[in-house]
């Protein structure tokens, strides 16, 4: 048999998570696993045996993985990267008795509103160097994929300008960025929401379908927010336009959110508070993953956290994301595998899958990454532990030692 040459091989793992699906176990482990790269992609693994019968590595880059956990890149199914400005003010209000209350007495503007304010008007330059940091911190964390949402401009030229940030991020770093289109994240404060719909279906739509800005579009359905009705037209008329639906609904309502997400066979649905059980039972049934967000319940003390474990017993995929936004800013999807675990009841390796093939599924990207498999883009970390359960134990630590992105090494923390 010809033996492949090879440009990269780990060597090793002690422990291979390949998070593939229909591997006996959830997380799809391999002992002592290796793994061969050819350029890109994932090009064989298995056992020593099995692997080292197919490929010539003389020449080949081999890292030594004993003792170390090898697993997917994180998918990082829900952002809101490309913002301006800070709410520290207001987030630290927050943690007394009262102190918002007072915070907002004072004059202070607060939530989504105060944001666009310090992002609609910002240069294209400055808001570019924020994400860019934030990017390198998600890196450095183990990050290969990141969903990027526009949705603090909400005017026609303000949500172009951060839909280009998201094309120039993706273009300019090894990570790969999905963007999503979000003016539905909330309404102008000079504007009535029907009026606002206008400009959405007529205008901005129509605008960024034209210069092929995004891959999904989305909106916040909710009480208070867009309705399921006013959901269902504004997403309809960006699918007829080539952008997928995705919807952050039930958060703080159930009013329909997730049910037009079946109806509508959406990419995703994300948030879930207050779905009820028997729509979890659909969402399973249709396939359609589920993206929760632990650090927002986290950040905001929600009342009401997801249920994690029914939906784990309903047999939904889940996906996580960071949510990263000025509401919560976070950058680690290792922070937010520990929320999903010890606020969430979710086991580890559920958690795990989560933040990778499920991830994945959430951005319809599965057919080429979330999991270490023959001919999958070889987008992989490896830690500096033995043990996986270290992510959720070990608090507060970056367990990441290398991550590889495309078959090239990205992050050496070693
Ligand atoms: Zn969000």
């Amino acid at each position: 048999m010809n033996k492949k040459k090879v440009d990269l091989v780990l060597s090793n793992c002690s422990k291979l998570l390949t998070c593939r699906d229909g591997s006996g176990d959830i997380v799809g482990v391999i002992e002592n696993g290796w793994v061969a790269i050819d350029d890109e992609e994932i090009a064989f693994i298995g056992q020593k045996e099995e692997v080292l019968e197919k490929i010539e590595y003389d020449e080949s880059n081999v890292i030594d993985c004993s003792g170390k956990v090898v697993l997917p890149g994180f998918v990082d199914a829900h952002t809101h990267l490309v913002f301006g400005g800070s709410r520290s003010k207001e987030y630290a209000a927050g943690m007394t008795k009262g102190g918002k209350e007072k915070f907002i007495k004072a004059g202070n503007k607060t939530g989504i509103n105060a944001t666009i304010d310090m992002t609609r008007d910002v240069d294209e330059e400055i808001l570019y160097h924020a994400a860019l940091t934030r990017l390198h911190q998600m890196m450095n964390t183990g990050t290969t994929t990141v969903e990027s949402k526009s949705g603090y401009g909400l005017t026609v030229d303000s949500e172009i300008k951060l839909l280009e940030i998201n094309k120039k991020l993706n273009r300019d770093l090894p990570v790969d960025i999905v963007s999503t289109f979000l003016g539905a994240h909330g309404w102008p404060d000079n504007m009535e929401k029907d009026e606002y719909i206008e400009v959405l279906i007529n205008e901005m739509i129509p605008a960024v379908a034209k210069r092929n800005l995004a891959e999904f579009c989305d909106i916040w359905c909710d009480d208070g927010h867009y309705t399921a009705e006013e959901s269902r037209l504004v997403l309809k008329c960006a699918e007829k336009l080539g952008m997928r639906p995705k919807i952050h609904t039930d958060a703080y309502s159930y009013i329909g959110g997730s049910d037009l997400g079946i109806d509508m066979n959406m990419v995703s649905v994300d948030h879930l508070n207050y779905t009820p059980k028997s729509v979890m039972k659909k969402l399973a049934e249709s396939k359609i993953p589920g993206v929760l967000l632990p650090a927002t319940d986290f950040a905001v003390k929600h009342p009401v956290p997801f249920d994690a474990e029914a939906m784990v017993e309903a047999g939904m995929t889940l996906a996580l994301g960071t949510n990263c936004c000025p509401g919560a800013w976070n950058t680690s999807m290792q922070l937010v595998i520990m929320l999903t675990c010890r606020e969430h009841g979710v086991d580890v390796e559920t958690a795990i899958k989560a933040a990778t093939l499920g991830g994945a599924k959430a951005l319809n990207l599965d057919s080429d990454r979330g999991s270490i498999e023959e001919g999958k883009l070889a987008d992989i970390q490896i830690w500096n532990t033995g043990d996986y359960e270290d992510v959720i134990y070990k608090l507060g630590i970056n367990q990441v030692e290398k991550v590889i992105k495309r078959g090239r090494i990205i992050v050496n923390n070693a």
